[in-house]
């Protein structure tokens, strides 16, 4: 096992890490930037190095700084989170070469995997539905790029290959405006992703986001640790997720599980991942492969009992593979909701200092966060500030301490958009459960206006 690993990532993502590695007698060093300086986990870390000024480019993004700061503290593995670097192949390759482990998958695999056209065309030959769409990115020539979305059918969305984030996507109504929006979201695409490549998907109507966690070691041992419901999403991005989802035949379920168990074997995938897929007419169509940890392992953790953030680095450091398929048995319900310093109905971020802070406790609940009384809410980064995690032995119970977590829980000083959740929890859809991915922005907010 390691004996210090280097934390290259910020906010309850550090933190949480951070604590995985105390459990298990692990040194931490935590890189930061100038504006994360009196960090929680800056504090707690056995060592720290800031790796540059505030501005993401200039600290986390900054590779040389990252793996020097690895080297003059004699680290041995990088651990990158999620966000920032942790799905660049790029930097997993430098990693790799200069000698330390990156705690995630081999660079190849997430250079394969970071593409969404290959990953697609691997998980079909996997045995699994895809969202129908162009086989390959766009070509240049406007009148091919309208016979191909002529051929899938209006409405069609627009994708970056090497997009992430709910960005570099384009829903398009008719071919009036297609090739329009494909200049638009290349450009995008080239200045997000530094890669112009685009292609056309179905846009479906009504599916819901559900996906599969995979734990894998690199060889030929490979699990699933069951699914999660994300369907709950403002902008393309995820705000509660749910384990396991609901309303969905465990036959069809555990079909989809055992293909993304191969396909991991097959590409002898290491560390965590999770294929996501959209839910519709009782399909699942496979959008993308997450080569990381993902913002809400948690609520797979609390229904499995599994600490995946352990497990993760116990796959990269080489140890013997202990959990099979059989070990994993889901009991109960856990609901994750994402807390952002942002206005609640507007999505506007919302950065400033906390000048009141209380976090909600009691059975089943769970606060990852990294904040504090007094802590500044940096305008420099992603707006989330805490994740509130219920656990029930029924979902109605889950529900139900959520509702209480979300009453208990003060943060003064900026706007959050805490009053969006306790609004959403009391919805009888919500409560009904299977809502799709557009129910939060076009019934749930048009029905409140
Ligand atoms: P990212 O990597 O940016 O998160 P994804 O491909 O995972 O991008 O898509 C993010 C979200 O966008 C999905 O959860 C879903 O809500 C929406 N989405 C993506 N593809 C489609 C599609 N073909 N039809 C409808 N919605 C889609």
């Amino acid at each position: 096992m390691f004996r210090k690993i280097l934390i290259a990532n910020r906010g309850e993502i550090a933190l949480r890490i951070q604590r995985s590695c105390r459990e298990m007698g692990i040194r931490t060093v935590v890189a930061h930037s100038e504006a994360d300086r009196d960090a929680k986990y800056v504090r707690l870390a056995d060592e720290s190095v800031c790796i540059g000024p505030a501005l993401s480019k200039d600290s986390y993004l900054n590779m040389p700084a990252i793996i020097s700061a690895a080297e003059v503290t004699d680290s041995e593995a990088i651990h990158p989170g999620y966000g920032f670097l942790s799905e660049n192949a790029d930097f997993a390759e430098r990693v790799e070469k200069s000698g330390f482990v990156f705690i995630g998958p081999r660079s190849e695999t997430i250079r394969q995997m970071g593409n969404k056209v290959y990953a697609k065309h691997f998980m079909k030959e996997a045995g699994l539905h895809v969202v129908p769409g162009s086989k390959s990115s766009l070509p240049n020539d406007p009148k091919l790029i309208l016979k191909i979305a002529d051929e899938i059918g209006y409405p069609i969305i627009i994708k970056a290959a090497g997009g992430g984030g709910g960005r570099g996507m384009r829903v398009v109504k008719t071919s009036d405006t297609l090739i329009n929006s494909v200049i638009l979201t290349r450009s995008e695409a080239n200045a997000a992703f530094n890669n112009q490549d685009v292609y056309i998907e179905k846009f479906l109507e009504k599916p819901r986001h559900i996906e599969i966690q995979v734990l894998s070691d690199g060889n030929e041992n490979a699990i699933w640790l069951g699914d999660r419901d994300c369907s709950t999403q403002r902008r393309n991005q995820k705000i509660i997720e749910e384990a396991p989802a609901i309303g969905i035949d465990r036959n069809l379920i555990n079909y989809v599980g055992a293909c993304c168990v191969d396909a991991c074997k097959k590409m002898r995938y290491r560390g965590l991942g999770t294929f996501e897929f959209l839910f519709e007419n009782n399909k699942f169509y496979f959008i993308e492969m997450n080569a990381r940890i993902q913002v809400e392992h948690p609520i797979t953790e609390l229904v499995t009992g599994i600490d995946l953030v352990q497990e993760q680095i116990k796959v990269s450091s080489g140890e013997h593979f202990g959990i099979k398929q059989s070990d994993i048995k889901i009991s109960g319900h856990a609901i994750e909701c994402r807390i952002n310093a942002e206005d609640p109905f507007k999505f506007i971020p919302h950065p400033g200092y906390i000048t009141n802070w209380h976090t909600p406790g009691g059975p089943g609940i769970r606060v990852d966060s990294h904040v504090f009384n007094g802590y500044f809410v940096p305008p420099y980064y992603d707006s989330m500030i805490a994740k509130i995690i219920s656990y029930g032995k029924t979902r109605e119970q889950a529900i139900e301490r959520m509702k209480i977590g979300l009453s208990e829980m003060v943060v003064e000083g900026i706007l959050t958009n805490i009053a969006l959740h306790r609004e959403l929890l009391q919805n009888s859809n919500f409560i009904k459960g299977c809502t799709d991915i557009h129910f939060l922005e076009n019934d749930f907010l048009n029905k409140r206006l």
